[in-house]
């Protein structure tokens, strides 16, 4: 399998290769030349498989530079019980992914039961194993520099904490993360896990991570490199996912499903939509936003109109708070028949700073053939849908489950399980929680006591130079 830019560039690579990296270089994302198609064949098969089998299954379609029997060490290494273990009531952790069911015919899918308590554990958890085996093939090594809010600064951390070959320097806005989210990070003892708190905000430090980006001989020198949600091998570890979700919530593979997605950067529901071109009988993606909804905005109307950072709200549901879906860009080449030269025409205005409108071209039409609906929900929603899944269910829920959950009760259609996709457990949002029940969130056994254990981090200025130097001196 070879690998294309939504841009349209030249070279087409093996997946090894745009691994480690991340933009294309004429600024497009990478994408498979074509999207697999599954026989009915296989989907009988695969309905039996373990999750670990069934990862291996659908990557060696996208992975064809690994050989076999190392992919597969590597999904058996890690989709195990032992590492997804922090599932709701203590059970079904073998099952990784498993469902609770609301009622008949509604479901979750607990996606968060990693390390982090967040989905970004599912793909991250892959990405470390992937990068020490190239990494180790090659004899090269990197230096991963990220910003984080929250969730993929720890998720990251997690899965590259004592891998050889791999450092990673994680900024993060001093002060502005919850107690927990600091101690899962601040608590990383390896010595190739480095966090500095910046005094700052979350863009500060963002801004510090593109200044480097663009220092290309830095870059180079340093060997620098990316895990964000653009890159590749995460979109392709979330597809497997979709295909277990569908499994566990329908009889057999004649039945249709829906799947709701909250959703911020159009990373995990770009993998349900390519799970839908492989063939899975998906009737319906229901995307879900918060009051960040520029999403929710072109699925309604064909408008695309990124906000600015200004224009971005801070919401309860903090992973979606996005101005900008970095992954929307692969599935508006699908749209347009994989034309790059439209995806540049495009782009153009998006990168620009403008927006685009789709009304009154052949491609409106074609949206309703991607199956995609769309809703947005608010501050007060979250807190009445935690409430009254608390109450009806007995079951607790993160706020940005919750914004899906809501979305989801408006697009339920008879004889369709709808499947939710929980990204995130309760325990990481526990100002909510509390606002919302009156009580606590559930924290999973084994984390109880996180916030006091000793933690390791490095205050510093938003300060490019002084950050680089700190970045030199560890890497000596
Ligand atoms: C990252 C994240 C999202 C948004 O996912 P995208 O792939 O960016 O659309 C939603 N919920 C939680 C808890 C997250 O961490």
């Amino acid at each position: 399998m070879r690998y294309l830019s939504t841009r349209g560039q030249a070279a087409e690579p093996s997946f090894c290769d745009i691994l480690l990296g991340g933009l294309a270089p004429d600024g497009g994302l990478y994408l498979p030349e074509e999207t697999p198609r599954v026989t009915r064949a296989e989907l009988d098969v695969w309905r039996q498989l373990s999750y670990a089998d069934l990862a291996f299954a659908i990557l060696s379609k996208f992975i064809t530079d690994i050989p076999a029997d190392d992919l597969k060490a590597i999904c058996h290494k890690t989709y195990t019980a032992d590492v997804y273990r922090y599932t709701r009531n203590g059970g079904a952790a073998a099952e990784i992914t498993p469902l609770t069911k609301l009622e008949e015919g509604f479901y979750l899918q607990e996606l968060s039961n990693g390390p982090t308590l967040a989905f970004k554990d599912m793909a991250m958890q892959l990405l470390g194993n992937l990068f020490e085996y190239v990494l180790a093939k090659r004899g090269e090594e990197i230096n991963i520099l990220g910003a984080t809010s929250g969730d993929t600064g720890s998720a990251a951390e997690y899965a590259m904490r004592g891998k050889k070959g791999v450092k990673v320097f994680m900024l993060s806005p001093h002060g502005k993360m919850s107690a927990f989210q600091r101690a899962q990070m601040y608590s990383l003892q390896d010595a190739n896990i480095f966090n500095i708190a910046v005094r700052g905000m979350f863009d500060d430090a963002q801004d510090i991570v593109k200044a480097v980006s663009n220092d290309a001989a830095f870059k180079a020198k340093y060997k620098i490199g990316a895990v964000n949600s653009i890159n590749w091998a995460r979109v392709a570890a979330q597809i497997v996912y979709y295909f277990k979700g569908y499994f566990a919530a329908t009889a057999n593979n004649d039945q249709q499903v829906a799947f709701c997605v909250p959703s911020g950067n159009f990373g995990n529901i770009c993998a349900g939509h390519i799970a839908r071109q492989m063939g899975l009988p998906i009737a319906k993606l229901v995307l879900a936003t918060n009051e960040n909804n520029v999403l929710d905005e072109f699925f309604r109307t064909g408008v695309y109109r990124p906000r600015k950072t200004a224009e971005t709200f801070v919401t309860s549901s903090p992973s979606m708070d996005i101005s900008k879906a970095s992954n929307f860009e692969r599935f508006v080449f699908d749209l347009v028949g994989r034309d790059a030269a439209v995806v540049r025409e495009l782009w153009a205005k998006v990168d620009a700073g403008g927006a685009f409108d789709l009304n009154g071209t052949p491609y409106m039409d074609k949206l309703a053939g991607f199956a995609f609906v769309s809703g947005a929900s608010s501050h007060a929603d979250r807190l009445a849908t935690i409430r009254d899944v608390w109450q009806k269910h007995g079951v607790m829920i993160d706020t940005h489950t919750a914004d899906g959950v809501k979305v989801a009760r408006e697009h339920r259609q008879a004889g369709v399980p709808m499947v939710v996709l929980e990204t995130a457990q309760p325990a990481k949002f526990a100002e909510t929680i509390e606002e919302a029940l009156g009580r606590a969130p559930v924290v999973p056994e084994g984390l109880q006591g996180l916030e006091k254990l000793p933690q390791r981090v490095e205050v510093m200025n938003a300060d490019l130079e002084a950050i680089k130097r700190y970045m030199v001196e560890n890497l000596a």
